[in-house]
């Protein structure tokens, strides 16, 4: 089963990030990750080894902030690889989304049940996908209603 960690401090927020997934190990996982927000930017490490291994990867790429959320996944859609971990991000649409800043970054339990719909839908609105996941037509479901307003984009999805 997934689990979901997310935390706000004044403090760099990553090692509470990773004491959560590590307190959630137990349940039993294939991959994680875990993203931050930090002066404006998103930063992400994702691994399909143990939760230690993503400790090493924060530590060694200074991942660090004061807002972030972190996951355990249970693989349903697409196969346990670090491109199919979460967290997954949105980079807006058009070509070459890796080139752009990530606007939106999501963590998911669970099944979305018209994620075929969503993926044809946001792929004619130029969103490029960088995974086989249900859950990354959810983050750029938000990045294209997103006008300013988190909390108004992710209730109109
Ligand atoms: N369906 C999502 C995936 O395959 C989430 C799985 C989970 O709950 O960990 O990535």
């Amino acid at each position: 089963m997934c689990g979901i960690v997310g935390a706000v401090s004044t403090r760099n927020i990553v090692p509470v990030l990773v004491q959560g997934l590590q307190r959630l190990e137990y349940r039993g996982y294939d991959s994680c990750g875990v993203a931050v927000h930090a002066k404006g930017v998103l930063q992400r490490a994702r691994s399909t080894s143990r939760v230690s291994e993503l400790a090493e990867q924060v530590d060694q790429g200074h991942v660090e902030g004061l807002t972030g959320i972190a996951h355990t996944r249970w693989a349903t859609h697409g196969a346990p690889a670090v491109h199919n971990a979460h967290p997954h991000f949105s980079h807006g649409s058009g070509a070459a989304p890796e080139q752009r800043a990530a606007r939106v970054a999501l963590v998911h339990n669970g099944i979305i049940e018209n994620h075929d719909e969503l993926r044809a839908a946001l792929q004619k609105l130029g969103y490029v996908f960088a995974s086989q996941t249900d859950t990354e037509v959810i983050a750029h479901l938000i990045d294209s209603l997103y006008q300013g307003d988190l909390l108004a984009a992710v209730k109109a999805a």
